[in-house]
């Protein structure tokens, strides 16, 4: 009977000394398909590098949501949950009640916080579900959890509703920011460094190749306009956005003691220049080499700068990317690929007429191009059912070249789909009372956008991303098996002894634990 017990508590009561980790650091990387480790993997010798040798790393990583966009990678990675669960369907969204377009973390409750007075501040409100870090602070309210980015949904969302504290950067201020709804002022660590205008050191800044040896190397762009080289826009479309995050993450863990609290703390940093150039110039463009190669040794600083503070081999780090991306249509063609540009308006007013032939003249369209909203108003007044809407534009897209499907809500509501996993992807990121009416889905990489590239569609370049674990209580190595994207909240809530967050819905990656 005591022997019985005894296992027990053996099998379920974490062992005296057991590897709980004292800091998570949960790293996105905006925009890093899983090929840039294996493309650029010569070149990497730092951060990435450690990661790869040191840690778990699945080979075939995917998410399961058809939308894949920032708010949406970034909701997932630590609740677990699809958009049918956590609410966050897109980066913004028509929100029928207000009839305007919302963001995923717009709150006009809230006040920015840090930048010009008077400004609307963002908060995870609109996200449903809780993040490990909400189920840690449930358990060991002590913990702290923190979330940076330069982008208010890449900092907000990872860190989930319980957060101490999220922030991003206000290009317009110049400025670290946060939001009333975490506190009232910045902490005097943050003060600190804005005081030092860490913005203004880029001011004439020309970005050359890592490897350049002077600055006599062809420069891929510049902060100053019209000089003859092409201009890099904002800081954030530069490698120096990252330096600043990775900046902003060293005071934190500086000023916010992390790692030293009696039970795990969690540091969730979003790199999100990479999304920026990469939208720009493309995967095959040496610029977004340059970039991934830069990232590698900025996380190499981050990671030294961990151990020094919380101790080598007191950290877990978690990365993933919040979406892939696809080729520049015209490189592609270039390599005998299929690919090319779709104009939106264009299907818009297509979609339009055909409705308008069939029931009458209106305003039949509320918003959205690739995820429509119908006016369900006009509908219910001229007493028509919707689904038979619905249908008129699915149908108009789908006899427009190069739409490889359209489903409607009432389809995806009622399972009348092809059973496959687009389909699936579609369900999986519906959310009735958020979604559109229509979705049109391109043929594989086919683009909405006038230039550069973009992502936001199932197909693998968009979906398939990095998973790591490393740290104490991970078993290193290659894991081929296919994964979601969706199950590193529950590993790490596993990890953590902690509930799983509410909305997920993956499975905890056992054979990596120890
Ligand atoms: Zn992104």
């Amino acid at each position: 009977m005591l022997g019985a017990l005894v296992c027990i508590a053996c099998l379920f009561g974490a062992p005296a000394g057991a590897a709980q980790p004292k800091l998570v650091l949960a790293i996105v990387i905006d925009q890093f398909r899983y090929d840039y480790l294996l493309r650029f993997r010569a070149d990497y010798h730092f951060g990435f590098a450690r990661l790869l040798e040191k840690g778990a790393v699945f080979t075939d990583a995917h998410y399961l949501h058809a939308a894949t966009v920032t708010a949406v990678g970034h909701s997932t990675f630590l609740t677990g949950a699809t958009p049918s669960g956590s609410g966050i369907v897109g980066n913004e969204w028509y929100d029928r009640e207000s009839g305007k377009s919302v963001t995923s973390v717009s709150d006009p409750a809230t006040l920015l916080i840090g930048g010009a007075a008077g400004q609307t501040g963002s908060s995870p409100r609109r996200l449903l579900v809780s993040t490990v870090g909400d189920e840690l602070k449930i358990q060991h309210p002590d913990s702290k959890v923190i979330g940076v980015s330069i982008k208010d949904r890449s900092a907000i969302l990872p860190a989930g509703h319980q957060a101490d504290g999220a922030y991003w950067y206000d290009d317009h201020a110049g400025a670290w920011v946060t939001s009333s709804y975490y506190r009232e002022a910045l902490p005097e660590w943050a003060l600190k460094l804005n005081q030092e205008q860490p913005g203004a050191r880029y001011a004439t800044s020309k970005w050359l190749p890592f490897d350049a040896k002077d600055d006599s190397a062809k420069p891929f762009c510049s902060m100053v306009k019209d000089s003859g080289v092409r201009f890099c826009g904002s800081i954030e479309a530069t490698p120096w956005g990252n330096e600043m995050i990775e900046e902003f993450a060293e005071r934190a863990l500086a000023g916010e003691n992390l790692g030293h609290h009696a039970a795990t703390d969690l540091l969730a940093v979003s790199f999100s220049s990479n999304d920026y150039v990469g939208h720009a110039v493309g995967p095959d463009d040496p610029a977004v080499r340059d970039i991934s190669i830069r990232t590698d040794r900025l996380l190499g600083k981050l990671f030294a700068e961990v151990d020094k503070r919380v101790g080598a081999g007191n950290t877990l780090v978690i990365l993933t990317a919040d979406h892939g991306v696809a080729p520049v249509p015209e490189v592609n063609q270039a390599r005998k690929m299929p690919g090319g540009r779709l104009k939106g308006a264009e299907l818009t007013a297509k979609i339009n007429d055909a409705i308008t032939m069939r029931f009458g003249p209106g305003k039949w369209l509320l918003a959205g191009s690739s995820s429509i909203y119908l006016n369900l108003d006009l509908i219910r007044a001229q007493k028509l059912d919707a689904a038979d809407v619905e249908r008129a534009a699915a149908q108009a897209a789908l006899e427009t070249p190069h739409i490889a499907r359209a489903y409607t809500r009432s389809q995806l509501l009622n399972g009348q789909v092809q059973q496959d996993a687009i389909s699936r992807a579609f369900s999986l990121g519906f959310f009735g009372p958020r979604s559109g009416d229509v979705f049109v889905l391109q043929e594989p990489y086919y683009l909405f956008e006038s230039g550069g590239t973009s992502h936001g569609t199932p197909y693998d370049y968009d979906n398939h991303v990095p998973v790591i674990f490393q740290g104490p209580g991970i078993k290193p190595g290659k894991y081929s098996t296919r994964v979601a994207v969706n199950d590193i909240a529950p590993t790490l809530a596993e990890i953590l002894n902690v509930e799983q967050p509410s909305g997920s819905i993956g499975r905890i990656l056992s054979e990596i634990l120890n």
